[in-house]
């Protein structure tokens, strides 16, 4: 057989594995309890008002695209050092994608090339929609000058968080929600931490979680403020077309056990 090497490293520890097996001994394995304590989690460590665990960091990106309403036309801006999802998540969503090239001492979007290219779609009388910033490999963007760009030129902000899970800009540990509008991370085994498979969208804003949220479980509601009629325990709409892109009550057990590791 054809050896496999692998290209990361995950640190499973006893108290890992027994987390893992009291939710496989509980009642639920999924849409469970554990999910939530998983995210309240998250929105503690990171300092986030909302948090949305999902199946995966690349589910987590088309959520946040499909939460931020990008659709056919709209231009997103990425850098071309990254991962290939952070710059997938735009066709997901029909839009188009470009890129600006990296600073080559911090490996992160180069402002002054970011701004170049926001000018010259201006030029050609169109606005650039969003911007996916990668803290790549450990290291923040300028998070200071992106903000300023996004106050000058009206763009949204995202943060690829995928590679910086740790990371401190100015000192601070939980800047990565001050500044993006949406912040997206993975918990594959070769990032920091993992849950096997796994992601979550951490944001600031209510009306985006909760958008990610219903998208994450096909669209469906059981909200009573918004469903058409209501009849009863049963009943739910679907609002919208969404995906099936939950993570399990295990994997969250495990997420919650792997953080005290970051
Ligand atoms: C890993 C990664 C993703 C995708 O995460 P998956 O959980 O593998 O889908 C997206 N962006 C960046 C920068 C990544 O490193």
């Amino acid at each position: 057989m054809k050896k496999i090497y692998s290209y990361g490293k995950q640190t499973i520890s006893e108290d890992d594995i027994q987390a893992v097996v009291e939710t496989l001994k509980s009642d639920w394995l999924t849409q469970g309890p554990t999910i939530k304590k998983f995210e309240d989690e998250l929105c503690k460590l990171f300092g986030s008002k909302y948090a949305s665990a999902v199946s995966n960091g690349t589910a987590g990106l088309h959520l946040i695209a499909l939460g931020l309403k990008w659709k056919k036309d709209d231009i997103i801006i990425t850098s071309p050092i990254t991962f290939l999802a952070s710059a997938n998540c735009a066709f997901y969503a029909g839009a188009q994608i470009d890129f600006a090239d990296i600073d080559s001492s911090s490996y992160t979007i180069d402002i002054n090339k970011l701004e170049d290219k926001i000018k010259y779609y201006l030029s050609q009388n169109r606005k650039v929609k969003a911007v996916v910033a990668v803290d790549f490999a450990g290291h923040p963007c300028d998070w200071e000058e992106l903000k300023t760009l996004k106050e000058k030129y009206d763009f949204q902000l995202v943060n690829d968080f995928c590679h910086a899970l740790g990371a401190e800009y100015k000192n601070d540990f939980q800047y990565a929600v001050k500044y993006a509008d949406a912040v997206n991370l993975s918990f594959h085994p070769v990032k920091h931490i993992t849950t096997g498979e796994g992601g979550a969208v951490l944001t600031n804003n209510e009306e985006l979680d909760k958008r990610i949220k219903t998208l994450r479980t096909h669209g469906i509601t059981k909200d009573e403020s918004i469903l058409e009629k209501n009849d009863g325990p049963w009943y739910y709409e679907m609002h919208e077309v969404g995906f099936n892109y939950r993570i399990t009550d295990f994997q969250c057990a495990l997420g919650i056990s792997q953080l005290k590791k970051l």
